[in-house]
């Protein structure tokens, strides 16, 4: 295989990340990483050097795989002692890469939704720039008149009155860009054109007829330039307001990809997550307008279960969602050089995974919401388990 990018991370999932290399990699597969301790400790040694250099991997290689990483807070600087409050790598790798990250659950057959009449997975992928996340907010304290006001490098000016106020009141003043907007929009067309699935995509453009109607706008016109491919493909692209689609996605039988503006993904990939069943059982990939695949976990490093570990505890962490990192970053690896057998290797881990659960093999978490007979085992087991599987 040619390299993929292999970014190391913290506490619980990095024991898994190791376990799973071990036990369902390496036995299997030439593996052929650049790696990359993403750790907390070495972020903090290298001054976050790590992370950046990683970045760079990922827009030469392609292709990624990450285990979750610890954000600094407060109470971290000093569980570290830590030179600085470090970002979080996530959120630098997107930006270096300006992706778009999409999120999909992992069904297994003694797990039901919540909702009925899904079927299949729902994608949801978040636009991650902009919004209420890059907002200025102001609260006032007498009656007066606000503005909005724009000032053009050419001198040129735009004003508007927002609201002549009678009291107190708050302002909140957000943005995007529109060649944010478009690359949210390509990497969406790209990921439904690469899965072969069917792209809504939902905002507010009734109200908000210039910012809401401008995404809509743009999505349109990367439709158009995509539409012949997706007419071969017979997938099909719908614009809906996001009322609309909130009622339509709960009587759907899932199996597509809803792209949401940054809140309204913030908020409904919560809501899939858990009807779906666990956020253990979540993907992430985040795609790049270019082209770049990162692969990983949607949850974190679970620290109350590495405590326990740490005390010597048998911990039943799910390492499932790290799993498919895994073998969605070989897949894709295998897809963009043609290498058959990669591919083949990727479906086979995924499918020994599934058919281990689905045999009544499963993590605490999954067996408290497992409809059949549950043998709840450690990690270590439940991987070994899958090994055997895959043999
Ligand atoms: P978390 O690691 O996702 O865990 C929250 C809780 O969810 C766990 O205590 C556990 O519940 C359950 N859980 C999550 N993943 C599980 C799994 N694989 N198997 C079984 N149970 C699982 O979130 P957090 O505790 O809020 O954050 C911990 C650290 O992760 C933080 O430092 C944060 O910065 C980082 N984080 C990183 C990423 C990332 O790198 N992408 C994302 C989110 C958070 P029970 O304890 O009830 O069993
Ligand atoms: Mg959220």
């Amino acid at each position: 295989m040619n390299p993929i990018v292999e970014m190391d991370g913290d506490e619980m999932t990095r024991i898994l990340w190791q376990m799973i290399k071990d036990e369902l990699i390496c036995p299997y597969v030439e593996l052929n990483t650049e790696y990359f301790d993403l750790g907390l400790k070495m972020r903090d040694e290298t001054e976050d050097a790590i992370t950046h250099q990683a970045a760079a991997a990922i827009q030469r290689l392609q292709v990624g795989v990450k285990c979750a990483t610890i954000t600094p807070n407060a109470q971290r600087m000093e569980e570290y002692a830590l030179k600085k409050k470090w970002k979080s790598p996530n959120g630098t790798i997107r930006g270096i890469l300006d992706g778009t990250t999409f999120r999909t659950p992992i069904m297994v057959s003694c797990i039901q939704p919540t909702v009925k009449s899904w079927q299949a997975p729902i994608t949801v992928a978040r636009h991650s720039y902009g919004d209420i996340y890059q907002a200025v907010e102001m609260h006032t304290d007498e009656p007066g008149t606000a503005f909005l006001r724009f000032v053009g490098e050419s001198g040129k000016t735009q004003e508007l009155e927002i609201k002549k106020l009678d009291g107190p009141a708050i302002l909140m003043g957000m943005h995007n860009k529109e060649q944010s907007i478009r690359n949210f929009a390509r990497s969406c067309f790209n990921y439904a054109i690469s899965n072969r699935q069917d792209l809504w995509f939902s905002a507010k453009d009734t109200i908000s007829s210039t910012y809401d109607a401008c995404f809509r706008d743009i999505f349109e016109e990367e439709y158009q330039a995509n539409k012949a491919q997706f007419e071969q493909l017979g997938i099909h692209y719908t614009y809906t307001l996001i009322d609309d689609a909130v009622s339509r996605v709960m009587r759907s039988s899932g199996g597509f990809i809803w792209a949401q503006k940054n809140y309204d993904g913030d908020v409904m990939s919560d809501m899939i997550a858990s009807a779906f069943g666990s956020l253990a059982m979540m993907t992430s990939v985040l795609v790049s307008p270019s082209g770049a695949f990162v692969y990983e976990a949607a949850h974190g490093t679970v620290t109350r279960h590495y405590y326990r570990y740490l005390e010597g505890e048998s911990t039943s962490t799910n390492p499932v969602a790290t799993i498919f990192a895994w073998s969605g970053a070989l897949r894709k690896r295998g897809q963009l050089d043609n290498n058959a057998a990669l591919c083949d290797f990727a479906d086979k881990l995924e499918a020994a995974t599934l058919h281990t659960i689905e045999s009544g093999v499963m993590t605490g978490d999954l067996a408290t919401i497992c409809t059949g007979s549950a043998n709840k085992v450690d990690s270590l087991d439940f991987i070994r388990a899958i090994a055997r599987q895959l043999s």
